[in-house]
């Protein structure tokens, strides 16, 4: 047998998923203006973004990158431990610590980056990670790096959990889960999973990076939401990319943790520091996420508003309490209809498709922002009343 060619096969998997209509496009946005997009020079209203209090485009935001590229320039020149932190990046673990009740804090560049260094950082081949099936792509990654074992037991199923943590009751062991998850917008059993590591003496880590800002006093997320401290979920991760409407991660929990990461998460001791500058606008948006009680209560607003209209029309709607109101149509070629459908009509939904989502469960993930106004909400409701034929056609063929 010949060596086989990789660009080859690539092209050929490539064209395999283009058979199965599960290709994705990439498209430029042109413009943006809070959720009015410009993309291949049409005017789109957007309705699946993460910019969940519509922070991305703040004028505060805005100005406080213009005065600290002044102040700072623009790359960190290199990784933390080498010359590359600033004290814009200590001042804003700071204040992400203080925000979520935690002891420290460490910034990553991506949410990817913080959960592949943490779950690297914590766990070996001897370990046992645990795992909703639901979780984000990057933890899984995560614990396959860390070579340990991963189980993984069904969505938001506590005893499932615990079952899989009896498979191997003397290995050290981490139980990791979305707190609000990102293609369902529902919420973790969380204080389920903080009793059941309490008792098995297993750790908890939670990823949130679609609850901070969004959910809690004063945001803080879906732990706090919970009324859960740092002693129930030591090892919290967040985004800086979602409600804050900047870019960057972070994990929180105790200073042994925070420690032991600086010493041992590849992801951050050999990768370049986020630029200070976007460091100092973050802290800014983590003070207006703080206070932005207003935004959240918009939010809330708009939410009802949808589920209510939704309901009304007899949508497939999803148990969510979250800005995430997926329309679940199954078949992925009924899922690419509707957000054509839409689009036609100015709207801009994307469809997501497996491998993303389970098999079967294709879907429109809608998402709304404090930068809707109610009339969007009812631009958006008054466009799926006009395709729900369609809708209905497509789930009844899933
Ligand atoms: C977006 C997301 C990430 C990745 O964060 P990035 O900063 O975009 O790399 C991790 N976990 C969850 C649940 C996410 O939704």
């Amino acid at each position: 047998m010949p060596r086989p060619e990789l660009l080859a096969r690539l092209a050929e998997r490539q064209a395999e998923r283009e058979r199965a209509g599960l290709l994705r496009r990439l498209r430029a946005v042109e413009q943006a203006q809070g959720p009015r997009v410009r993309v291949d020079g049409r005017e789109l209203l957007a309705f699946c973004s993460n910019d969940y209090l519509g922070l991305a485009q703040h004028p505060e935001l805005i100005q406080a990158l213009q005065r600290a590229a002044d102040d700072c320039g623009v790359g960190s020149t290199a990784a933390h431990l080498v010359v590359g932190h600033h004290r814009e990046h200590a001042a804003l673990e700071e204040a992400l610590a203080d925000w979520t009740g935690r002891e420290r804090a460490l910034l990553f560049s991506t949410g990817y980056a913080a959960n592949l260094g943490a779950q690297q950082a914590l766990l070996g081949t001897d370990d046992l990670c645990v795992q909703d099936k639901l979780n984000h792509a990057c933890l899984l990654d995560g614990a396959r790096l860390a070579g340990c074992t991963l189980k993984r037991y069904l969505h938001a199923d506590v005893a499932g959990a615990a079952r899989q943590l009896a498979t191997a009751p003397q290995a050290a062991a981490l139980v990791a889960s979305d707190g609000v998850f990102s293609m369902d917008g529902d919420l973790a059993p969380l204080a389920g999973l903080a009793a059941l590591c309490a008792r098995e003496g297993a750790t908890l880590m939670i990823d949130d990076a679609h609850g901070l800002g969004v959910l809690g006093p004063r945001g803080a997320g879906s732990v706090a939401d919970a009324g859960l401290a740092q002693t129930d979920v030591p090892v919290l991760m967040a985004t800086l990319g979602k409600a804050l409407g900047c870019a960057g991660a972070f994990v929180a929990g105790p200073a042994a943790l925070i420690d032991g990461l600086t010493q041992f998460a590849r992801s951050w001791v050999y990768s370049t520091a986020l630029p200070p500058a976007l460091a100092a606008t973050a802290r800014v948006a983590v003070a207006l996420a703080r206070r932005s009680d207003d935004r959240r209560d918009h939010l809330a607003v708009l939410i009802a508003r949808f589920r209510t209209g939704a309901a009304q029309l007899g949508l497939p709607l999803a148990a969510s309490t979250t800005p995430i109101q997926p329309l679940l149509l199954g078949d992925s070629a009924a899922a690419m209809r509707a957000a054509a459908a839409l689009e036609a009509r100015g709207l801009l939904v994307t469809a997501i498709r497996p491998p993303t989502v389970p098999e079967g469960t294709a879907r429109l993930r809608i998402t709304l922002s404090a930068a809707h106004g109610e009339a969007d909400v009812d631009r958006l409701l008054d466009a799926l009343a006009e395709i729900v034929p369609p809708l209905r056609a497509g789930e009844g063929s899933a």
